[in-house]
């Protein structure tokens, strides 16, 4: 039996079409993908959409459109990088499948019996940009560091809790146990100081009369899940956790790569979910750094986004994959501009990769005489030979 690897990205959030960011994401595990396909492995590689939550739900009522419509769209936009990038990936998965939203619900009762949800009234300040609640020490004059534009939402309701507090000390003896966990390290540092510095519980559900697009709490009609919560429980899902528990078996604990901005959900949260819910924890959190454009984050209002359909369409599909990979450094930010991407397709694609086939391709093509004489003698002896 051959030996099995699983990788998986993050799912990208269907509120905008798929970005430079993602398809770095999705080009590096494409990489290692294939570099285990290799080897010999068998491979799952998986990647998809995730498809909840408030800033969905409200962009589909802005639109009039049926929410369930609207992430049935952009499904399809993510799915069409598969051939503009050539990507391997052998798995999408969107988290308003049935089958995922069955195996969300089971995930909540496992940490429901093992007492770590509890439902309690509470204020919060919540970014509706990134979906996560945030705490004083994060924000920068009252904003979110990452959406400074947006106004924080100010929420008091009664919710459901899950208790990552609980979870502090078993994450950091995980972590010494396992410290290749983060790559990079200084990534692997910051996570092990957010968790030292003490974890608060995080709320797992929304009031259904509020924001009904999401997964619907067990036995609790009123509330739906928190997107993140139902988002994370996709990476074991798509092997067919809960039901398939031979493949599950097979393939999990996995290889994770995420941006830095989901340093916190996926080497902490998540991990103290499969905790509470008696599963083992991921092999490795890989964590990319940003495509930043003129030192400045990529937006719409500044007119500095890029689109990899459309370098595709110009370039060719190794071009792009190409400059991501070797260009684009792995773990930290690094600026992205047309410029430097035309000198680099010029410098080693075309005149270093391209002169040089062209050169031997020329070569070739001037002692063609020579080389078809020799392949001739060469196969009149192989006929006496075989006589
Ligand atoms: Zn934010």
């Amino acid at each position: 039996m051959s030996k099995k690897f699983y990788i998986t990205t993050t799912l990208p959030y269907v509120n905008a079409d798929p970005h430079i960011g993602f398809a770095l994401e999705i080009v590096q595990a494409d990489a290692i993908a294939r570099y285990h396909r290799n080897l010999g492995e068998e491979v799952i590689f998986n990647t998809g959409t995730d498809e909840h939550g408030v800033k969905i739900y409200r962009k589909a009522v802005e639109r009039g459109m049926n929410p369930q419509k609207y992430v049935d769209s952009y499904a399809v936009k993510f799915d069409n990088l598969k051939q503009a990038l050539n990507l391997s990936y052998t798995n999408f998965i969107r988290t308003s499948d049935s089958e995922h939203e069955k195996a969300a619900q089971e995930f909540w009762n496992l940490c429901l019996k093992n007492g770590d949800i509890e439902k309690k009234k509470s204020k919060i300040k919540y970014c509706s940009g990134c979906e996560l609640e945030k705490t004083a020490s994060e924000l920068v004059d009252d904003h979110c560091p990452i959406h400074p534009n947006l106004t924080l939402e100010e929420i008091e309701e009664e919710n459901y809790f899950f208790k990552f507090s609980k979870y502090e000390k078993s994450l950091l003896d995980f972590y010494k146990k396992n410290p290749d966990f983060v790559v990079p390290d200084f990534r692997f540092n910051e996570i092990k100081k957010f968790v030292e510095n003490g974890l608060n519980d995080f709320s797992i559900s929304r009031l259904k009369k509020k924001m009904p697009w999401g997964v619907e709490v067990p036995n609790d009609r009123d509330h739906v899940m928190y997107v993140w919560f139902d988002a994370l429980i996709n990476y074991i899902s798509t092997l067919g956790w809960p039901k398939d528990k031979k493949n599950f078996k097979a393939f999990w604990p996995g290889v994770q790569i995420a941006g830095k901005d989901n340093l916190r959900q996926q080497s902490a949260m998540w991990q103290a979910m499969l905790m509470s819910a008696g599963l083992p924890n991921s092999k490795q959190v890989m964590i990319h750094g940003f495509i930043i454009s003129g030192n400045q984050k990529m937006s719409k209002s500044l007119g500095n986004v890029i689109d990899p359909f459309v370098l595709v369409e110009k370039y060719g599909t190794d071009v792009v994959r190409y400059y991501l990979l070797r260009h684009i450094h792995p773990f930290e930010d690094s600026d992205f501009n047309i410029e430097k991407f035309e000198a680099a397709y010029t410098a080693d694609l075309a005149n270093g990769l391209g002169n040089l086939v062209s050169r031997v391709a020329g070569l070739v093509e001037q002692s063609n005489q020579a080389i078809g004489d020799r392949r001739s003698a060469i196969g009149d002896q192989a006929i006496k030979g075989n006589r």
